[in-house]
């Protein structure tokens, strides 16, 4: 072991929801767990701000500070944590090699992935400047926040007509806006959105501006066949136009989905014996921080379970650096 590896029983990659609650739990069975946080740290909550349906809470929370409070919650019982990237990983020897940007390397017995999955986002500007202030990617999150309100919804698959029927538990009316004339949605969700009196559409039309300082106020929508601009006044925006796992660099190391998120067998099991998954990484349905967390502690027993029954391939003690 060189001055820049250090080792561990268990290395969890990611600090969301589901890497902190493996941290702790791990942490609380003794394993000494290393997180390795990725950059930014934190995951989908830091950039989220009120968050009132995570059980506990009933004023509600702010994201990062529930993230803050997981972070010391499993610092508090021996979790160790390195805020760097992965950059590359070794999953085909054991111990398991994880390669990180300027933290050395960390050589762990088992390893969690919880490296979360990112909204993909319409790259405005203003856009950027007004989520959390009236532009989400999260309607079971903070559709709660738009009642009364008029909305939009972007995007022409399942997630934008599922967003849009919960919406209108809330809101006044919800305008799906579709870059195209037709939906890629399953039919049975666009003959519901279809059929719902709440709901209109605008197809062939893309926001190029989300509009308002403080809060959303409306947004620009320009239909592509005329590039005629119209302004729609709304409350808030619902960006759903999917999301993208954070699992670049484990393709090739782990077996992946499709559209590459971790395939996982007894709930947490992936395709290598010894790495597990927890959180947005193996679900694109729930997504919700409760459920990264409850799968997060399942990653976290069944790694335990699986180490119980093998010798540490590396010294437990850390190495200092
Ligand atoms: P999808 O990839 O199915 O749909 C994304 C939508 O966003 C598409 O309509 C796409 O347009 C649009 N889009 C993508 N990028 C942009 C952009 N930059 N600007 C504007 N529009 C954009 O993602 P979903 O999250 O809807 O679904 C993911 C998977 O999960 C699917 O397999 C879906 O069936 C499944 N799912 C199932 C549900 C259910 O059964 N209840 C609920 C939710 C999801 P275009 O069509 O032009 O490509």
């Amino acid at each position: 072991m060189t001055a820049s590896e250090r080792s561990t029983r268990v290395a969890i990659l990611g600090s969301g929801a589901a890497g902190l609650t493996a941290a702790l739990y791990a942490a609380r069975a003794e394993l000494a767990p290393l997180v390795i946080s990725g950059v930014p740290a934190g995951g989908q909550l830091i950039i989220t701000t009120e968050v009132e349906n995570y059980p506990g809470f009933p004023e509600g929370i702010q994201g990062p500070e529930l993230i803050d409070r997981m972070r010391r919650q499993a610092a508090r019982f021996g979790t160790e944590f390195v805020d760097d990237n992965v950059t590359e990983v070794d999953f085909g020897r054991r111990p398991f090699v994880l390669r990180t940007g300027s933290s050395g390397t960390v050589l762990a017995d088992a390893v969690i992935v919880a490296t979360g999955a990112n909204a993909r986002w319409l790259d405005l500007p203003s856009e950027e400047r007004l989520q959390g202030h009236g532009v989400s990617a999260c309607a079971t999150c903070d559709g709660f926040f738009f009642k009364g309100r008029e909305l939009a919804v972007v995007g022409g698959g399942d997630t934008a007509m599922e967003e849009a029927l919960f919406l209108t538990n809330f809101a006044t009316h919800v305008t799906v806006i579709h870059r195209r004339d037709h939906l890629r949605a399953s039919s049975i969700m666009q003959e519901r959105a279809r059929a719902h009196p709440k709901i209109s559409f605008l197809l062939d039309s893309e926001v190029v501006e989300v509009l308002g300082t403080e809060r959303v106020e409306g947004v620009r929508v320009r239909h592509r066949p005329s590039g005629e601009v119209r302004t729609v006044p709304v409350g808030g925006l619902f960006v759903a136009i999917g999301h993208v796992p954070s699992t670049e660099v484990l393709r090739g190391r782990l077996d992946l989905d499709k559209d590459g998120y971790v395939k996982v067998r007894d709930h947490t099991h992936t395709s290598v014996e010894g790495v597990f998954a927890a959180g947005d990484v193996q679900d694109r349905h729930y997504r919700q921080a409760v459920t990264a967390a409850g799968s997060g502690c399942m990653a976290a027993i069944d790694a335990e379970r699986w180490l119980a029954e093998r010798p540490a391939a590396v010294p437990v003690a850390r190495a200092t650096h």
